[in-house]
C-alpha cells in the first residue's frame, strides 16, 4: 500500500501513457495518486485526469516559477477550483528564490492567496520550497493556526526548517532525492521526522530515483523511495506503505480511499 503524493501526470513523459503509467504503479500497490498543478490555465486539464480515474485525485495552484506579475492566480480564480469535488489541496505554491529571486514579490503575493482559499475551504497547502527558508518561515506562520496546513513537498531543506515545519503543523514529504548519493543530510532529517508527519512522492516525470537515475520518472518508482525511508527508519516497506498512506488520506480528507 503506497500512495503518490505528488506527480505531473499532465507533463511531457506521463501524459502519453497516463493508462500504462497508472497500471505499472497499481501493480507494484500504489493505491492513490495526487496530480498536481502548475500552472492555472492548464488546470481543467489537470482536473480532467482526475475525474477519469477513481484512484486520482488533483490539486489547483500556480508555480512558484510560473507566476508573474500578470499571471499571479487571483483568490477568486483558485477559489473557482477549490469546490471541484476532486480538488483536494492548493498548490503546488511556495517560493523559489533559485531560478529567479527577481519574482520574489509577486511569489509572496500567490502564496498569499493561496493561503486565503486553502484556510476559507480547509484544504491542505503543498509547499515548493528552494532557497527561501527565512520567508516561508515568516509567511507560513499564519497557517499555524489551522490543524492541518499542508505539506513541504520534494522537502530538501535543513533541520531547522523541517523543524519549525513540524512546528507550525505541516507534514514532510520526501522525493526519490533520499536515494541520491549526496543526499546524506536528507536522510539525517528523515530519522528525525516523526513517522506519523512523513508522505512520500515521485514529483515524476523528474527526480527518478536511484535505480533509475536518468530516465523519466513514474508514480511506481515511488517504491524506492519508500524503501529508502523504511531503511532509514528501520521499518519493513509495508508499515512504511502503510503509515504514509494513512498520514495522505489523514492530510488530503478530501480524497477518497479507493479499493485496490
Ligand atoms: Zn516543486
Ligand atoms: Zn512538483
Amino acid at each position: 500500500m503506497l500512495v503518490d503524493s505528488h506527480c505531473h501526470l499532465n507533463y511531457e513523459g506521463l501524459r502519453e501513457d497516463i493508462p500504462g503509467v497508472l497500471e505499472r504503479a497499481r501493480a507494484i500497490g500504489v493505491s492513490h495518486f495526487l496530480t498536481i498543478n502548475t500552472c492555472l490555465e492548464q488546470s481543467a486539464e489537470v482536473v480532467k485526469i482526475a475525474e477519469t480515474y477513481k484512484d486520482v485525485s488533483a490539486t489547483v495552484g500556480a508555480h512558484p516559477c510560473d507566476v508573474t506579475a500578470e499571471t499571479c492566480p487571483t483568490v477568486e480564480a483558485l477559489a473557482r477550483w477549490a469546490v471541484h469535488p476532486k480538488v483536494v489541496g492548493l498548490g503546488e505554491t511556495g517560493l523559489d528564490y533559485y531560478h529567479d529571486a527577481r519574482l520574489k514579490e509577486v511569489q509572496h503575493k500567490s502564496l498569499a492567496a493561496h493561503m486565503e482559499v486553502a484556510e476559507t475551504y480547509d484544504l491542505p497547502l503543498i509547499i515548493h520550497a528552494r532557497e527561501a527558508e527565512e520567508d516561508l518561515i515568516k509567511l507560513l506562520k499564519p497557517a499555524k493556526k489551522r490543524e492541518k496546513p499542508g505539506v513541504i513537498h520534494c522537502f530538501t531543506g535543513s533541520e531547522n526548517f523541517a523543524n519549525v515545519m513540524l512546528e507550525y503543523g505541516f507534514y514532510i514529504s520526501i522525493s526519490g532525492v533520499v536515494t541520491f548519493k549526496n543526499a546524506q543530510t536528507l536522510r539525517d532529517i528523515v530519522k528525525t521526522v516523526p513517522m506519523d508527519r512523513l508522505l512520500v512522492e515521485t514529483d515524476s516525470p523528474y527526480l527518478a530515483p536511484v535505480p533509475k537515475r536518468g530516465k523519466p520518472n513514474e508514480p511506481s518508482y515511488v517504491r524506492y523511495t519508500a524503501e529508502k525511508v523504511a531503511e532509514i527508519k528501520d521499518l519493513s516497506l509495508a508499515e512504511v506503505g502503510h503509515t504514509t498512506t494513512n498520514n495522505f488520506f489523514r492530510l488530503f480528507k478530501k480524497a477518497k480511499r479507493t479499493a485496490p
